[in-house]
């Protein structure tokens, strides 16, 4: 049965960084629209401090990989988003205490668990135009599937559809609640790195496990 071991997701963190690190100026360019345009470089320079330092830990284990990463989106993106992003992970943790291994069920338990810590931080629902509407469709798919494989698949569908659902949206919580109606017909970039977030550990999962 397939297995999520700690160097694996190690290689899945940086399959991440490295998506959002090529698509930084296109966030850049979606945040310029709703906010602040600061999101494409802030998550990509945190995601490449989380690389850093799990690359850094000598004795990998999931749950400090984990950590490693909730605390570089902590402390390195900043602001509100920043302790968002940082929930997703830090929430996952606890779950992840010192198992060696992830089947699926337990990586949906860990997903599910970030996803609740987002909402109960950000105090966003799927609607307000965040990533919220990428991340809760993604988890939902991801714990509905049966596999890894097939779970990583129709993750990263449901979050690209999610992170384009946004588009049609007035925003209710961050930056871009202040900008009413024009705020429609622009996708949310947080909702759209969520949705290269599963994208890229969907491809790194074709590319190496299957
Ligand atoms: P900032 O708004 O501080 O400049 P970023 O530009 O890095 O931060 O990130 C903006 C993204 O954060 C938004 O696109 C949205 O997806 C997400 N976001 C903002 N507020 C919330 C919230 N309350 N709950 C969930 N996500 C949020
Ligand atoms: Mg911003």
């Amino acid at each position: 049965m397939s297995a999520i071991a700690a160097d694996e997701m190690r290689a899945l963190i940086q399959a991440m960084a490295e998506r959002v690190a090529a698509k930084r100026d296109d966030l850049n360019r979606l945040d310029a629209a709703l906010g602040d345009g600061d999101h494409g470089a802030s998550i990509s320079t945190a995601f490449a401090v989380a690389v850093e330092e799990t690359e850094a830990i000598e004795q990998p284990s999931l749950s400090a990989i984990w950590l490693a990463t909730a605390k570089a989106l902590m402390n390195r993106m900043g602001g509100a988003s920043g302790a968002i992003f940082g929930t997703f992970f830090l929430k996952g943790v606890a779950s992840l205490r010192d198992a060696d291994r992830l089947s699926h069920n337990m990586m949906a338990a860990v997903l599910a668990d970030g996803l609740e810590g987002v909402k109960a931080r950000g105090k966003a629902s799927v609607g307000d135009k965040t990533m919220v509407d990428a991340l809760e469709p993604a988890v939902r798919a991801f714990a509905a599937a049966d596999d890894f494989a097939s779970a990583w698949r129709a993750a990263a569908a449901a979050a690209r559809s999610g992170a384009e659902s946004t588009r049609d949206l007035v925003a209710n919580q961050g930056r871009a609640k202040f900008l009413g109606e024009r705020a429609i017909g622009q996708q949310d970039p947080g909702a759209t790195t969520i949705a290269l977030m599963f994208e890229a550990a969907h491809d790194w999962w074709k590319e190496n496990k299957q």
